[in-house]
C-alpha cells in the first residue's frame, strides 16, 4: 500500500494580509534597511533523517503511521504530517497493538522500548544518531559505576530518553545555578554529559562551576552538545551585534530555537522574537529597526525562513546579506528498520534537497 509523498514546500497557515497601510506603519529609518541571513540555518541532518522517516513510513506502508511524540519540534512539520496521515500520540499506549510507531529524534528510553516490545508494536526509530550518542555515553559510563550529571532541561524528551538509560547512576542539572548546590556521592567518579540542544556558552559556564566545586569531574568523549546547535550559535553570534532586531523561525517548544533567541540577546540584538509563521510577525517590531537578523531552528524548512523574508522585503527590507559562518554537509543514513523495506521497494531516494527544501512534485 502507498501513500503519496509528503510536501513540506507550503505553509499550513496563512500570511495576514500587508496593506499599503501597514507597510507606511512600519516607522521609516536612518540608513539602508538590510537581513542579514545566518548560515547555517534550518534544517539539520537529524531532523532532516527523522522528517523522511515518517514520510517513507507513510509512502511505503500507508497511513495512519503512528508517532511517539512530535517527531521534531516544529508546528509547520507536525501539522503537514498529520494532513497525510500521522497520528501523534503521547505514549506507546495509545497505539493500537501491532500497529507502527516511530520513535522521535528526541530519543526514547530503554522502558519506552520495552513497552513498545510488550504491546507487539512494529517499531522505526529516528532518534537523532547523535542523541543515540549520549545515551551510549550514559550506558557505558553508568556501567563503570560513575556518577552521571546530566545537563539539560528536566521534563524534555531528549533528557528523558538519556536519563532513562542510567536513573540509579544519574542526576540532571537544569542551569548554572543548580551547579552550585547540588550533591554528588563520589566527587572522584563524576562525569558530565549534556542534552545536544543547549546554549554552548550557558553549558560551559555550568561545567566551570562544577568543576569548581568537583575538580575531578570528567568531560565526555566528544562534545554533546551538536554541530547544527553550535554552528547555528556561532552564526547568530556574529550577526547579533550589527543587529536591532533579531527574528528567530521555530517553534516555542523546540530548545535550540529558543536558545537562539537568547543567544542573540545576550550578544548584542537589541530586540530577538521568535515565530512559529511569517503571520505571527509583529508590524510594530520593526519600528525604528534598520537591521535585522534572520535564523531558524534546526527543526524549521527553509520555506517558512523565505516567507520571513519576503514579509520583511514588504517592508522595506529586501537588501539580504547572508552571514555564513560554517557549510555543513552531513547527511545521516534513515533508520534500519525503513532501510530493509526501502531496499525491498527499490526505493533509493531520500527525496529531501538541502535545507529543508523539498522538490516540487
Ligand atoms: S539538533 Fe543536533 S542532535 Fe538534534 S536532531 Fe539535529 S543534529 Fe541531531
Amino acid at each position: 500500500m502507498t501513500a503519496t509523498p509528503v510536501s513540506l514546500s507550503m505553509p499550513t497557515v496563512p500570511r495576514r494580509r500587508r496593506t499599503p497601510e501597514h507597510v507606511a506603519a512600519a516607522a521609516p529609518v536612518a540608513g539602508a534597511k538590510k537581513v542579514l541571513l545566518a548560515a547555517p540555518r534550518g534544517y539539520c541532518a537529524g531532523v532532516d533523517r527523522a522528517v523522511i522517516a515518517v514520510e517513507k513510513a507513510l509512502e511505503h506502508y500507508g497511513a495512519p503511521i503512528y508517532v511517539r511524540k512530535q517527531i521534531v519540534h516544529n508546528r509547520h512539520v507536525v501539522e503537514t504530517l498529520e494532513e497525510r496521515g500521522a497520528i501523534f500520540v503521547d505514549e506507546t499506549d495509545e497505539v493500537p497493538e501491532g500497529a507502527l510507531v516511530v520513535f522521535s529524534a528526541h530519543g526514547v528510553s530503554p522502558a519506552v522500548v520495552r513497552s513498545a516490545e510488550d504491546r507487539g508494536l512494529r517499531t522505526i526509530d529516528a532518534t537523532c544518531p547523535l542523541v543515540t550518542k549520549v545515551h551510549r555515553e550514559a550506558v557505558r559510563f553508568a556501567k563503570d559505576d560513575y556518577e552521571i550529571l546530566l545537563i539539560g532541561h528536566e521534563g524534555h524528551e531528549e533528557v528523558e530518553g538519556t536519563y532513562g538509560e542510567a536513573p540509579e547512576n544519574t542526576q540532571i542539572v537544569n542551569s548554572p545555578q543548580e551547579a552550585d548546590t547540588i550533591r554528588v556521592k563520589d566527587p572522584d567518579k563524576l562525569i558530565w554529559l549534556s542534552q545536544t540542544t543547549l546554549s554552548v556558552d550557558e553549558t560551559m559556564e555550568t561545567v566551570r562551576r562544577l568543576r569548581e566545586r568537583f575538580p575531578n569531574l570528567q568531560d565526555p568523549p566528544s562534545d554533546d552538545i551538536c554541530y547544527a546547535t553550535s554552528n547555528r550559535q556561532a552564526a547568530i553570534k556574529k550577526i547579533a551585534p550589527q543587529a536591532d532586531l533579531v527574528i528567530v523561525v521555530g517553534s516555542a517548544n523546540s530548545s535550540n530555537s529558543v536558545r537562539l533567541m537568547e543567544v542573540a540577546l545576550e550578544y548584542g540584538a537589541k530586540a530577538s522574537h521568535r515565530v512559529d509563521f511569517a503571520n505571527e510577525v509583529d508590524e510594530s517590531w520593526f519600528e525604528g529597526v534598520s537591521t535585522i537578523g534572520l535564523t531558524s531552528g534546526a527543526s524549521v524548512p527553509e520555506v517558512l525562513v523565505q516567507d520571513v523574508l519576503r514579509l520583511a522585503a514588504e517592508y522595506g527590507y529586501g537588501t539580504v546579506e547572508e552571514v555564513v559562518t560554517a557549510d555543513e554537509d552531513i547527511l545521516f543514513s534513515l533508520p534500519k528498520e525503513l532501510r530493509a523495506t526501502l531496499k525491498e521497494a527499490g526505493d533509493s531516494s531520500r527525496g529531501l534537497g538541502g535545507r529543508g527544501q523539498r522538490p516540487q512534485s
